[in-house]
């Protein structure tokens, strides 16, 4: 039951990045399943980040509207977990390549920042914050487009 509700999950991405499954992303915690209710345990990226309501009301419609067709309870709970806070280290190496080929420089640890478009190092910070607070603006010097970093944390 549990693969089940997993498997449906992978086909909700976050609404920001389309190419990232909120599997890939790490925000999925722990999925229960009895016999009349699915729960599902979700920590989100960025507090007050706005993309996780979306995120959560789009797990309650996947479950219902898959889980129905597969024999899951209907009734579909989702519980917001803040401890231990989420981190760019759960983002899966699937993730991070779904990132970086849609253009987003993903989180390094190294601090190694590479355009998404050309891969030259030759990169300049333009803004703490890009399209959303998570990510910073980079610049490539090279081919001088603008990319987003998604910022370690
Ligand atoms: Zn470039």
């Amino acid at each position: 039951m549990k693969n089940k509700v997993k498997q449906i999950l992978t086909q909700v991405t976050d609404p920001e990045i389309p190419v990232l499954s909120l599997d890939d992303l790490g925000v999925i915690r722990n999925i229960e399943v009895n016999d009349n209710e699915i729960i599902v345990t979700i920590t989100p990226t960025y507090s007050g980040c706005p993309a996780m309501e979306v995120m959560e009301q789009d797990i309650i419609d996947v479950l219902k509207k898959e889980g129905r067709r597969v024999g899951l309870p209907t009734k579909v709970t989702v519980i917001t977990q803040l401890s231990p806070a989420w981190t760019t280290d759960w983002i899966t190496e699937k993730g991070k390549k779904a990132l970086f080929e849609y253009g987003i420089m993903p989180p390094s640890k190294k601090g190694e920042i590479i355009c998404p478009q050309c891969k030259s190092k030759n990169v300049e910070l333009l803004s703490q914050f890009g399209s959303t607070a998570c990510k910073a603006l980079y610049k490539c010097k090279e081919c001088l487009e603008p990319f987003d970093y998604f910022k370690c944390h």
